[in-house]
This record gives structure tokens, C-alpha cells and sequence, in this order.
């Protein structure tokens, strides 16, 4: 089979790069190694972090791209892509909320996430599925047509230094089969779901138990695709890890985890069976490194029954059919099969199953209610802001045992801002681009160390789009990315 653009990888940047290209005249045909389409991103909460937003306005937010920027790199620890964080943020009201907008993505909510001086972590309705399904419509009408799912590509077919297709294997027939095209764009996501590449590329982390925590099909093949034929990857030990997460005990192989919400006010306490971080600060950049600082690196979140009822799962197998609102009968048996979540009528009784010193929870939970009952603002421990949170009273009382879950890539492909995947000598490769998570989200590491939120999804379709105009442009379609900036 022939096309003008091949994209591996029917995800985020892949939908955004069809409709891209296709629009552009460009025959398109997106390879998917699964069965089902959509990768992360239609199982992502859909949040993108986009700045100074119609949105934002109605809700009397003052924000600018500046302003952004700033947050943007002072979060990302000194390792930010600037060039590439600079040219995302000032697109992302043209070419992102109202592009989305006009292919069916209604933007519903705002959210303020860690790190940000300001809310712009925008919800599209019905989360990553609404917004990938309504880009997926949108590229079928631009003629994107011919979506080849359970069809994984292997290799890359070079002729003369150019890229010219791509090597693949039909899982259902079970053989061998090669696309032609004339440009490449490869968006097969980042590798947080291969434990052993996790191991191999994040060395700092072998010494702690790590979960698989992203889409089944993020196992960095598309990473080795691209470095075997000398495209550079960078970055690769950045992980975005997040804490509040427990082993899936339906994955016989237990390396999969579970990511748990809902349960802001559990507490969570160490092997020691003390509090040791302000609970509410726990995102990849503080949540994760405080757990990662304990001995071992995992803790407890302690709740009681009323508390207990907030659980959610964020697992499209939580989810009821065709929605992301929970299935209670689901978390509820998870609750109660799950060897990683304890229950007891007393703290006592509790502490002895997880093993914890005795008294040393009796003694954390009795001096964390204190603060509560006497009206603390703040507790004195850690700094947590008490308003509005319940003592943990009533029985029966729940352990979860939380353990790092690998859900994000920061690192990854190195690219230049048209998406060309870049050589040792940071050369383009003719022929081959990268976009999403692939390349670290855009450019190689647009994140940096940590990111604002938000920032994964949205980088991955704006990078979709630059690298799908331009891989149109050099089968002669359109003249590349040409987007209109948020500037005053
Ligand atoms: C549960 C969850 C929630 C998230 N929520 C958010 C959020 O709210 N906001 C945010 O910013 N980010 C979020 N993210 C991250 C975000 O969804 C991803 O970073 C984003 O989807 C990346 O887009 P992508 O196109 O690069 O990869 P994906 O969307 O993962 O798509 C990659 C596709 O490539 C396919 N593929 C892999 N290898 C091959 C191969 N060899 N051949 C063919 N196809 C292949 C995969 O199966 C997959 O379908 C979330 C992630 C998860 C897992």
C-alpha cells in the first residue's frame, strides 16, 4: 500500500496529524498496533493546558502566554525544550482550543493544577474520549479514511538516507506487510507500559517497585523503530510518575497498576506508620518525590468508610459503558479483593495487616484528628490546609497501598520545531518526523522534569499537527505548519 503520509499510531498526535495532512490534500494511512484506536488519548482525561482561553475570560482569569512560560519553566526544573514550550503555549488558542472547538470539542472546565499561577487546565466534555472521537470524526471528513488498526509496525524502509516507508506486521493474518509513502510521521507513544524499558532507560529507578501505568499499547517500539535508523532520543530517564496508584490484581503478571481518585482526604503514612508529606500537594513533582524519598519507597493512604465512598479508578475498565462516570459494583470489588487494599474496624487491627509498628498508627491518626477537632487551619506536621476535611472516625477503616505508577513519558525523540526526528549531528532524517509522546510530547523533552498538566495531551496534538503539515508539504501538499501565535 501507498500513501503521501504514513502515520503510525492512531493516539492523540496521530488524529491531530491526519486531519492535518489529509486537509492538506495529502492521501493519509495511520497504522494502529492495537485493535481498538485511540491510544492514551482517548482513554486520557482529556485536560489541556491552554492559555488565555475565551474560557478562562467568562471566569474573570487574567493570564498570557508570558505568564505561562514563566510557570512553564520554573516548573520544569532547568530542563524545559524552551523553544518548543514557547511556540506550544503561544499557539493554544488559535490552533489548539478554538481549532479543536471547530472540529466538535466542546471545552467545559477548568481545572488549576500544581505549578500553575492560574487555572488552565481546560476538560473537554466527556474527557479524552470525547475529544479524540470528535478529532477522529473530523479526520474522516478531511479524507483521512483508511485507518488500519492491529497493524504494527517494525521497522522503517530507508532508500538512499530517505525514509520511504514503514515495515509492519498484520497481527490478525499473522505476516509480514510494507506500506510505501513519502513521508513518515511516527506517534506510537511513550514506554510507561513496558516495565523493562522502564528499568533499562530510567536506571534510577530499579532499585523501587514501579507499575505500568499508561495505555497497553505505550512499549516504546516506536522509540527503537526510530533509533535504528539513527534518529536521537533524549531524556529518557525523565518519567512522570504519580503516587496515588496500586497494583492492579487482575494483571496475573502484577506489573500493571491502578490509579485511584477520590480520596483526597485519606492521610498517608510510611512503613514507619508516620505522615511524612502535606498529602494535598500530590502531583508528579510532589506527591511522587516525597514517597520516593521513603524507605521503601511506598506508603499508605489511610481513610475511613465515609471517605471510602469517593473512590474512583481511573481505568476505562472502572468506567461505566460509553462513559467516565465510575462502576461502583467494579471499585467496589476492587475494594474488596484486592490484597493491596486492607479493611478493619480499628486502626489497631489495620496497622497489624500492613504490618506498621504498633501504636504508631493509633498514635499518626489520633495527632492528625486533634488538629481537625481543635480547628487548626493548618496542621502543624506538614502544612496541610485542614478546612473543610473530616477527622478519620469512622470504622471501618481502609489501607491502599500506594506504589509509583509510570503513567507519562517526559522524555524522548529528538526533533526540530517542523518535527523532523533529528540524527547524532542534529540533522534531519528526510523523510521521517515525530510527534506526542513519542518525542517526549514535542521536540525531544518540552517538559522538562515535571510538567504543568495538561501539558502531555495538548503538546502531543499541537506537535501531531506541525508534523502532519509538514510531512504533507513533501509529498507537494500545502506549505507546511503556518500557525496564527497569541501574542498582543
Ligand atoms: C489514563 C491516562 C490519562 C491521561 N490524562 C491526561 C490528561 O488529562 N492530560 C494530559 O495532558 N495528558 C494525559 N495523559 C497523557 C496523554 O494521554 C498522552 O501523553 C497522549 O495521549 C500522547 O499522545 P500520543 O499520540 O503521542 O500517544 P497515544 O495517544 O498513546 O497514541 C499512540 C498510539 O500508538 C500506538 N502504537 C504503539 N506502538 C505502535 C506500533 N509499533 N505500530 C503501530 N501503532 C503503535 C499505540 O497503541 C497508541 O494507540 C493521560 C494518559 C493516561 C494513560
Amino acid at each position: 500500500m501507498t500513501a503521501d503520509v504514513l502515520i503510525v499510531g492512531s493516539g492523540g498526535a496521530g488524529v491531530a496529524g491526519a486531519i492535518e495532512a489529509a486537509g492538506k490534500g495529502a492521501r493519509v494511512v495511520v497504522l494502529e498496533r492495537e485493535a481498538e484506536l485511540g491510544g492514551a488519548a482517548a482513554i486520557s482525561g482529556g485536560g489541556c493546558c491552554l492559555v488565555g482561553t475565551p474560557l478562562q475570560r467568562e471566569r474573570g482569569i487574567v493570564d498570557s502566554p508570558d505568564l505561562a512560560f514563566a510557570d512553564w519553566v520554573r516548573f520544569a526544573g532547568g530542563a524545559a525544550e524552551e523553544e518548543w514550550a514557547r511556540f506550544y503555549i503561544e499557539h493554544t488558542l488559535h490552533e489548539l482550543y478554538e481549532w479543536a472547538q471547530a472540529r466538535g470539542v466542546s471545552w467545559v472546565d477548568l481545572n488549576q493544577q500544581e505549578g500553575n499561577s492560574v487555572p488552565r487546565w481546560h476538560r473537554p466534555e466527556r474527557g479524552g474520549a470525547g475529544l479524540w472521537h470528535a478529532l477522529h470524526r473530523a479526520a474522516l471528513s478531511a479524507g483521512a479514511d483508511t485507518w488500519l488498526a492491529s497493524t504494527a509496525a517494525t521497522g522503517l524502509i530507508s532508500d538512499g538516507g530517505r525514509i520511504v516507508g514503514v515495515r509492519a506486521q498484520d497481527l490478525g493474518a499473522g505476516k509480514a506487510v510494507e506500506f510505501r509513502a513519502t513521508a513518515v510521521v511516527m506517534t506510537t507513544g511513550g514506554f510507561a507500559s513496558n516495565l523493562d524499558m522502564i528499568y533499562e532507560r530510567c536506571p534510577h529507578l530499579r532499585e523501587h517497585r514501579i507499575l505500568e501505568g499508561s495505555h497497553v499499547g505505550a512499549r516504546g517500539e516506536g522509540h527503537r523503530i526510530v533509533e535504528n535508523v539513527g534518529g536521537v532520543t533524549t531524556h529518557m530517564q525523565e518519567l512522570w510518575l504519580y503516587m496515588h496508584s496500586i497494583p492492579d490484581y487482575r494483571d496475573p503478571r502484577g506489573r500493571r497498576g491502578l490509579v485511584i481518585r477520590g480520596i483526597a482526604e485519606a492521610i498517608w503514612v510510611n512503613s514507619q506508620g508516620r505522615r511524612f508529606h502535606n498529602e494535598s500537594l500530590s502531583g508528579g513533582a510532589s506527591g511522587t518525590p516525597a514517597v520516593l524519598r521513603q524507605e521503601p519507597a511506598e506508603c499508605w493512604a489511610i481513610l475511613d468508610s465515609d471517605m471510602c465512598q469517593g473512590v474512583s479508578v481511573g481505568d476505562p475498565y472502572y468506567y461505566q459503558e460509553g462513559s467516565t462516570n465510575r462502576d461502583w459494583a467494579k471499585v467496589r470489588t476492587l475494594l474488596d479483593e484486592s490484597p493491596d487494599v486492607r479493611r478493619s474496624e480499628t486502626l489497631e487491627g489495620l496497622s497489624q495487616q500492613i504490618g506498621l509498628p504498633p501504636g504508631a498508627l493509633v498514635e499518626t491518626v489520633g495527632r492528625y484528628n486533634s488538629s481537625i477537632e481543635k480547628g487548626l487551619k493548618q496542621d502543624t506536621d506538614f502544612g496541610r490546609l485542614l478546612a473543610g476535611l473530616r477527622p478519620i472516625a469512622r470504622p471501618p477503616f481502609y489501607a491502599l497501598h500506594f506504589c509509583p505508577l509510570a503513567r507519562k513519558n517526559l522524555g524522548g525523540v529528538k526533533t526540530n520545531l517542523r518535527c523532523q526526528v533529528l540524527d547524532k549531528h542534529y540533522e534531519p532524517i528526510p523523510g521521517l518526523y515525530a510527534a506526542g509522546e513519542l518525542a517526549g510530547m514535542a521536540g525531544g523533552h518540552i517538559n522538562g522534569k515535571a510538567g504543568l498538566e495538561g501539558t502531555m495531551l495538548g503538546p502531543s496534538l499541537f506537535s501531531g499537527r506541525v508534523a502532519g503539515a509538514w510531512a504533507a508539504r513533501d509529498a507537494g501538499c500545502g506549505t507546511g505548519f503556518a500557525g496564527k501565535p497569541n501574542r498582543p
